[in-house]
């Protein structure tokens, strides 16, 4: 069997460096590379390294003032071998076709790691929702659902929410849908409000999971979470829920931030007591008594850095300052491939996105189950069934740690490749 998994990655192009590589070229390089740590067959490979479908619509939209404005959507759906298309809805400025069937194939490989029977989509309109009115982002929302009504399904491919997307959209967009079919289909989204069919636990999932595998990775390398410092770049979603779960199990955060810099106390933050982005946006440095940079935050000696915020926070500029003994991924693409090379050679774990914050799209499903099943689930089934099914990931990817050799990054993905490689294989290709 090939492995040159083992092998320093390949540093890529970045700022410093040159041009950002972009979402879909990661993905393929990534592909390639956990493919030659496997013995899928290259045909299936081939294969994996094009998207299914990518559907593009128009979507029009009557403004507030009587004016009509024509947006573009997309929606990439990569690979369904495993089951149903799966990935978030975004409404942002800067989505392209390209993107989306990057993303897409990350939530592939991040549904086959958690072992949910689930394929990879993403999708979006290229919109500043910012921009819009509730009412205009409503409508907007029932258009786009229309133009896409034949290409989702609660069996087909089940959209999310995204960046610029939320629990109301995805309730506009799943009454939207059942309007048209004539009876209400919850299993068509998931990320609803609880109201409607959502699930109690999923907006907290994603920072529960990385809470969890931050507590086993600290287990791992026999540091324990009683006392390990953390730091935490972005107090939204993702991280907040991380870091005070992270404090409330014993650890010391000693950073928290936003866009606008990072609370820092050495000998502890009360994470509780500071305002999330939901709770109040971009407020963490205003009720600090000590504020650092962002830029300071990611290089603090510190024993866990959790980088939730943004894509491409450690590069290959910053990645030999990182003091941290060891990386988790909170958001999508924290870590370039530079950085990823960097952080390797210095013997820096980086646990990864695909992973560390699987929780949300593992609660997704079990959102879905629980529509098609017209049965809810207690919070505390919900947050059992998580942490046993970030239990299985972990372990599964730990053993290829250990077997191999290899990254926690590598070995996620030859987990994640290994179960996609094997179904297409028993499945065989039609006709
Ligand atoms: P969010 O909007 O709730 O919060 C983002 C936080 O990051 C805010 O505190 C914001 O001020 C801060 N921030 C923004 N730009 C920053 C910058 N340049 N430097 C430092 N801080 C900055 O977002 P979220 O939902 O928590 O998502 C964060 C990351 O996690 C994204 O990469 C997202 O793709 C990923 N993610 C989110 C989910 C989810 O369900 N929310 C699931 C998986 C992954």
């Amino acid at each position: 069997m090939a492995s040159n998994v083992n092998s320093r990655p390949e540093p890529a192009e970045e700022p410093g460096d040159g041009p950002v590589e972009s979402a879909l070229d990661t993905a393929r390089r990534q592909l390639t590379r956990a493919a030659a740590g496997t013995d899928i067959d290259p045909n299936i490979v081939e294969r994996l390294r094009h998207p299914t479908h990518v559907h593009r619509v128009t979507v029009p939209l009557k403004r507030d003032d009587g004016s009509v404005e024509v947006f573009t959507g997309y929606r990439a759906q990569h690979d369904s071998v495993r089951g149903p298309y799966k990935g978030g809805l975004r409404y942002h400025p800067g989505v392209t076709e390209e993107e989306c069937i990057g993303l897409s194939m990350w939530m592939t490989w991040k549904c086959a790691v958690m072992d949910i029977p689930f394929g990879g989509a993403k999708g979006g309109l290229v919109v500043n929702p910012k921009r819009l009115s509730d009412s205009e982002r409503e409508r907007l929302t029932r258009r786009f659902a229309q133009e896409l009504r034949d290409t989702v399904g609660p069996n087909s491919d089940i959209p999310a929410p995204d960046m610029g997307t939320d629990s109301q959209t995805m309730a506009w967009f799943m009454d939207a849908y059942s309007m048209q079919e004539g009876e209400t289909q919850p299993g068509v989204v998931t990320g609803k409000p609880p109201v409607v069919g959502g699930s109690f636990g999923r907006e907290e999932a994603p920072g529960r999971s990385v809470a969890l595998v931050t507590r086993e990775a600290c287990d791992y390398y026999d540091f324990g979470l009683d006392g390990t410092t953390v730091a935490v770049q972005g107090f939204g979603s993702v991280g907040a829920n991380a870091a005070r779960l992270l404090d409330e199990w014993g650890a010391t955060v000693v950073a928290v931030s936003d866009v606008n810099g990072a609370a820092y106390d050495p000998d502890g933050i009360e994470t509780a007591a500071v305002p999330s982005h939901e709770e109040e946006p971009e407020a963490v440095t205003r009720y600090a008594d000590d504020c650092i940079s962002n830029e300071d935050l990611l290089t603090l000696d510190v024993d866990v850095l959790v980088p939730a915020a943004v894509g491409n926070a450690l590069t290959g500029a910053n990645a030999d300052d990182v003091r941290a003994s060891l990386v988790v991924e909170g958001a999508n693409g924290p870590t370039t491939a530079s950085a990823d090379a960097i952080l390797a050679e210095r013997d820096v774990p980086v646990i990864p996105d695909i992973l560390a914050n699987a929780g949300g799209v593992t609660v997704s499903y079990f959102e879905w189950l629980q529509d098609i099943n017209r049965r809810q689930w207690s919070l505390e089934r919900v947050n059992d069934e998580l942490e046993a099914g970030m239990l299985d990931a972990w372990n599964d990817v730990r053993e290829e740690v250990e077997d191999r050799d290899v990254t926690w990054r590598d070995a996620a993905y030859v987990v994640a490749l290994s179960r996609i490689g094997e179904a297409h294989r028993v499945r065989g290709l039609w006709p």
